[in-house]
């Protein structure tokens, strides 16, 4: 792990809190996607401030939320932001190669993934996102405590398969969590 290090975990939470900030008042996203940051990105590469995994719901868009532009979030996206190994080999490459230190796990109220784990009977290729979540949330069956334990069991995963307290004294990686709610744009971190 020792890619260029443009902002620590610390530094990176500061900066999406802001970005969440801004986010709630405004009606357009505030990123920039400039041609000219198009441009100097592809010229010079990525060094993104943040891995953000996140779920697919398309109301949960992290790089409006975070008034992001091109090249600030790494971000992975799926269903219930459920973790397996394609998700951890994603997270491992960008704070290896990328310098990312924070990692952060973003769930949502009223997400559908979890909401099927509590109030349906998922069949098919859905089965195997509402089985990993059941692992999570066990027997809860209020959404929103659903969604926070979805969450902390997907930081513990992350953290023990890169045995993060070594990392974190080693290279300040650090794993955060955090919830986004649909209906106001804020985002609590947890
Ligand atoms: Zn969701």
């Amino acid at each position: 792990m020792n890619a260029g290090i443009t902002y620590t975990a610390k530094e990176a939470v500061s900066k999406l809190k802001e970005g969440n900030l801004r986010y709630i008042s405004v009606d357009k996203s505030e990123g920039d996607i400039s041609p000219s940051k198009r441009l100097k990105t592809c010229a010079e590469g990525q060094t993104p401030y943040a891995i953000i995994i996140t779920c697919s719901d398309s109301r949960v868009m992290p790089e409006s939320i975070f008034s992001a532009g091109i090249g600030d979030l790494f971000v992975i996206r799926v269903a219930g932001n459920v973790i397996d190994n394609h998700q951890l080999g994603s997270i491992e490459y960008a704070a290896e190669h990328l310098g990312c230190r924070l990692i952060l796990v973003m769930g949502h109220n009223h997400c559908g993934a979890v909401d099927a784990v509590i109030n349906h009977n998922p069949e098919g290729y859905i089965k195997f996102i509402t089985d990993e979540i059941k692992k999570a949330i066990g027997d809860e069956t209020d959404t929103y405590k659903a969604c926070c334990l979805n969450v902390k069991y997907c930081m513990k995963l992350i953290e023990d398969s890169f045995e993060i307290k070594k990392e974190e004294e080693e290279h300040g990686l650090r794993v955060a969590g955090a919830i986004y709610h649909l209906e106001d744009g804020r985002v609590d971190f947890l």
